[in-house]
């Protein structure tokens, strides 16, 4: 590999490198993306038989303040933008199915919440939405909802919403100052939830255009083994092939990752604090069908179980074959559930028993089954006992982190966003 010398290092081609190299290339700096397998990390969109399986539903939480449409804005991409309907979102309450208190009409028609509690939960929305909550970093949602009084089945509902957003099944742990912020922007908005036209690969294929046309280098299949510090300054990228040197360098790598990465340098131990922390797993079981199997809803949530479906192929027709369907059904999981391996198949067969009592007949439609047992949706689980990376460590003043494990706004994908959104905006003001 021939020697060359960058503006800005970018390690790591998931949503926050890529999305960072097109913003940085788009304002004139010669970067260089280093990722060690395929671009998208685990924004990926696997193409079996036909069918475009996306790991995750790809659904941008309140996109009209979303970063991602910062980014859209700021860089021309062009995104598909599919939303999602609130009218046909479901609970199932084991015995009964009723709506997803997600607007008016749902809170009106929802038989989650009953008369005096439904008042009470729309004045617990326009508190939050009027910061007149905005709970305590030392207080778990749980414990300020006791704290406030709020009724039982107010709390319950908060609790189920929070576990729905937050892919967890102890929505009560997550910190109340998280929780306010995250509603409130969910709350203001007028597009909860929108999926993209042609999956992350759609996504994925924007940014790189953008990288291209600003002549930024991407280097693929090329993992990085080490950085090269000198005093207080990272000085290189150390790959197989070479070193690649550059003025400044964000690592979009997970924790886990990035402390082999910076072995032997001042980080190593602040970083390890950040690998050891829980991710929040989930158990993945998507099905391709060969028929439509035409229900009056496109989104379930088991309140029970923690299990939610999407008919993602109803908002994104591009990702089945003609007349096909692609179902996709995730199932939270404790902690302890993931050495457990009859606990994990147990949650595998809760997920099959929810397409048979919803989509009956899927099995004999069935093409192809996709089941990840181990998928990890936030690098960092936020809880009260864990926290997210800063974006820059005093150490190393030309270092910048980004990714789902950092702090930034929102949850998911929406964290590797504005974490790279912010730190490339600080190295474009250096
Ligand atoms: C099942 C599932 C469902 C999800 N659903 C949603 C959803 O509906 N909405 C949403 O917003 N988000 C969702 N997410 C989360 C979303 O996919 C992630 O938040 C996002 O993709 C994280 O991107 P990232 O760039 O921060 O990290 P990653 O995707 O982890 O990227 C890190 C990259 O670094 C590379 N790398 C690692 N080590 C090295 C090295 N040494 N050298 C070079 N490269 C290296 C990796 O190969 C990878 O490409 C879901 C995730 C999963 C798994």
């Amino acid at each position: 590999m021939a020697t060359n010398h960058y503006d800005v290092v970018i390690v790591g081609g998931g949503l926050a490198g890529l999305s960072a190299a097109a913003y940085l290339s788009s304002r004139g700096k010669k970067i260089a993306l280093l990722e060690r397998g395929a671009l998208g990390g685990r924004a990926v969109t696997l193409k079996i038989k036909g069918f475009n399986f996306n790991f995750g539903a790809h659904a941008i939480y309140s996109r009209d303040t979303s970063v991602l449409r910062t980014f859209e804005k700021e860089l021309d991409l062009h995104i598909d933008w599919q939303d999602f309907n609130p009218n046909k979102a479901k609970y199932d309450l084991g015995d009964a199915l009723t709506d997803v208190p997600a607007n008016l009409q749902g809170l009106f028609r929802t038989k989650v919440l009953k008369g005096l509690d439904k008042v009470m939960f729309t004045f617990e929305v326009l508190k939050t939405m009027l910061k007149m909550e905005t709970g305590h970093p030392h207080l778990s949602i749980q414990k300020w909802m006791e704290k406030k009084h709020v009724s039982e089945d107010v709390q319950e509902m908060m609790l189920t919403l929070a576990s729905s957003n937050f892919f967890t099944r102890e929505p009560e742990k997550i910190p109340s100052d998280v929780f306010f912020q995250y509603y409130r922007r969910l709350f203001t908005t007028n597009k909860p939830v929108a999926y993209i036209g042609g999956g992350w690969q759609a996504l994925i294929d924007e940014f790189v255009r953008v990288i291209e046309q600003n002549n930024g280098t991407i280097l693929t299949k090329t993992k990085v083994e080490s950085l090269r510090v000198e005093d207080d300054r990272v000085v290189a990228a150390v790959t197989a092939e070479g070193e690649i040197t550059g003025d400044e360098f964000i690592s979009c790598i997970p924790p886990k990752e990035m402390v082999k990465v910076f072995k032997d340098t001042k980080l190593e131990h602040a970083i390890s604090q950040y690998a050891s922390y829980d991710p929040t797993y989930v158990v993945v079981y998507d099905v391709g069908l060969k028929n439509r199997i035409d229900v009056p809803y496109t989104y379930i949530y088991d309140k029970q179980n923690n299990i939610f479906i999407t008919d993602i192929s109803y908002y994104d027709t591009t990702c089945v074959p003609e007349g096909g369907q692609l179902l996709q059904a995730t199932a939270y999981i404790n902690q302890s559930d993931l050495g457990n391996k009859e606990n994990i198949e147990q949650r595998k067969a809760e997920i099959e028993q929810l397409y048979d009592k919803h989509f009956p007949g899927w099995r004999e439609e069935l093409v192809v089954p996709r089941v990840s047992t181990r998928a990890v949706v936030q690098e960092i689980k936020w809880t009260m006992t864990q926290k997210p990376m800063p974006t820059f460590l005093p150490d190393y003043r030309n270092l910048f982190f980004a990714g789902d494990w950092c702090e930034g706004q929102g949850q998911l994908s929406e964290l590797s966003f504005s974490s790279a959104y912010q730190v490339s905006n600080l190295i474009l003001e250096k």
